[in-house]
């Protein structure tokens, strides 16, 4: 009988322990982190999970900022508890060098799109979701 048994082996239970550990530090978070790092040396201003909106989040950067990348919260709660994309994957706000910042994310393993143009957001998708050619283009959000 289940009634019987401590709370606690139901929540920490050690297989899943492990594989939190194994995604730990090679998620898609932590290669966005990589790839804002990379980019922070080129001088770009960079942030996860910036502010609530665009609007916020934009109002939020250093004034002398001219180049920059962010998500906002928004997106932020896109990726799941493992630190990994969710279907749809996520949009930066950003302003400088479309190629490079795209160059910067695809290093990382991350799958990035900027062909928008200036007007529009760069995606960063799951990879898994751009094995069908028909979903090679990320939604227009
Ligand atoms: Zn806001």
């Amino acid at each position: 009988m289940g009634r019987s048994r401590p709370y606690r082996q139901l929540y920490l239970l050690p297989d899943l322990e492990e594989v939190h550990q194994q995604r730990r530090h090679n998620n898609d978070r932590d290669r966005i982190a990589r790839a804002f790092r990379e980019l922070r040396k080129k001088g770009y201003e960079c942030h996860a999970d910036w502010h609530c909106c665009q609007n916020c989040g934009l109002a939020a950067l250093k004034p002398e900022s001219e180049r920059y990348v962010f998500f906002h919260r928004q997106d932020a709660v896109k990726i799941d508890r493992w630190g990994n994309l969710q279907p749809g994957g996520i949009g930066l706000n950003w302003a400088g060098d479309p190629e490079e910042i795209v160059v910067a994310l695809r290093e990382q393993g991350l799958v990035a799109d900027a062909s928008g143009g200036w007007a529009r957001r760069i995606h960063i998708v799951r990879r898994a979701d751009i094995t069908d050619p028909s979903k090679s283009s990320p939604p227009t959000s």
